[in-house]
């Protein structure tokens, strides 16, 4: 189960704007109850979602939630964070580890999923809770801290890539995210750091200018992946954030979910596209779900994600284009389902 950020030390009133995202974190929506009210949806949706709360808490944070239309049950960023009771019917084949990885390296800190590239859970918090994670059910408690982690990769040795995911890795602060890096770069054979993110996207105002210096400092190529499905989560602030971090960054990427009732059709997943690339972002992948528990409502089978894929490849450049892929537990690299886009 991912972790609880209300545990972040919560900055003082004389707080500094540099740590406004603090603040934002600890003031996130947690109660179906508020989320319903500030929205102004139906007071029936409250029971459902606290029923589906209970097994994987509410968590939105307030600047995400400015970008939800009041009154609109169907609004596409509101299906990613609103508890539903769909979440508590099960379905054959989805399940608590969809990708296999809570085997015998769980605990460790490290996830070695591909050849060439570490994965080292960085935090087990995340600033949003979204409804589709098919880590909501991963057994955070149970994995060593990024310090320990990264004894291991010293002592074992360290692949040209390290990628920092979680949970969020941008929940660590400023301090922590360069002892980090610092770190990794004292590696010989690290090159590239790569960070999975979705906080720039749900808080924008986290790409502080310290951020961007530590990120900008190290000798180490950084990538950042970022994660957003929908144009409109990519409104003026998280377009500044974004851009912010292009200027320091070797690259800026984004991964998206193929979700029902969020971004299943072409004319917004090409939208989205362009968005991104006006604040310099690459669209990267666009991923079937994993199945997860609890997130078979939003399955677009392969079929019709395809279709989905094929419409959008005729309609932008292939720069825009981003690969269809699923995750297959033990594959050796993700599956792209489709060839790159004419
Ligand atoms: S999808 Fe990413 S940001 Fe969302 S809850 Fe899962 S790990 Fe956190």
């Amino acid at each position: 189960m991912l972790t609880d950020t209300a545990r972040q030390p919560k900055p003082g009133k004389a707080h500094r704007a540099s740590e406004r995202w603090r603040q934002e974190l600890v003031d996130a929506v947690r109660s179906p109850t508020e989320l319903i009210r500030r929205l102004e949806l139906p007071e029936e949706l409250v029971a459902p979602a606290e029923r589906a709360a209970r097994s994987f808490p509410l968590r939105a944070p307030k600047p995400y939630l400015a970008r939800i239309r009041p009154g609109d049950p169907h609004d596409p960023l509101l299906r990613q964070v609103l508890p539903m009771d769909a979440e508590l019917k099960t379905h054959p084949g989805y399940s608590a580890d969809p990708l296999a990885e809570q085997g015998e390296r769980s605990g460790s800190g490290v996830l070695q999923k591909y050849a060439g590239r570490s994965l080292l859970i960085a935090t087990g918090g995340c600033a949003i809770h979204c409804r589709y994670c098919f880590r909501r059910c991963f057994p955070y408690n149970r994995e060593a801290g990024w310090r320990t982690a990264l004894d291991r990769l010293e002592a074992e040795g360290a692949p040209e890539e390290v990628v920092l995911s979680g949970g969020d890795p941008l929940l660590l602060d400023d301090q922590a995210l360069d002892a980090c890096l610092r770190r990794l770069a004292n590696i010989e054979a690290v090159r590239r750091v790569r960070i999975h993110t979705r906080l720039p996207v749900v808080i924008p105002s986290r790409v502080t200018a310290a951020l961007a210096r530590h990120l900008g400092q190290t000798r180490l190529q950084t990538v950042i992946v970022v994660h957003a499905n929908h144009p409109r989560e990519i409104d003026p602030e998280v377009g500044s954030a974004l851009a912010r971090l292009r200027t320091v960054c070797s690259a800026v990427l984004n991964q998206s979910v193929l979700l029902r009732g969020v971004n299943d059709d072409p004319a917004t997943l090409a939208t989205l596209s362009e968005r991104l690339f006006e604040v310099d972002v690459l669209p990267y992948y666009l991923h079937l779900l994993d199945p997860g528990a609890g997130a078979a409502h939003f399955d677009v089978d392969s079929q019709t994600g395809q279709a989905i894929w094929a419409e959008l490849a005729r309609s932008l450049p292939g720069y825009l284009v981003p690969r269809l892929a699923r995750e297959e537990p033990g594959a050796a690299a993700k599956t792209v389902i489709t060839p790159d886009a004419p």
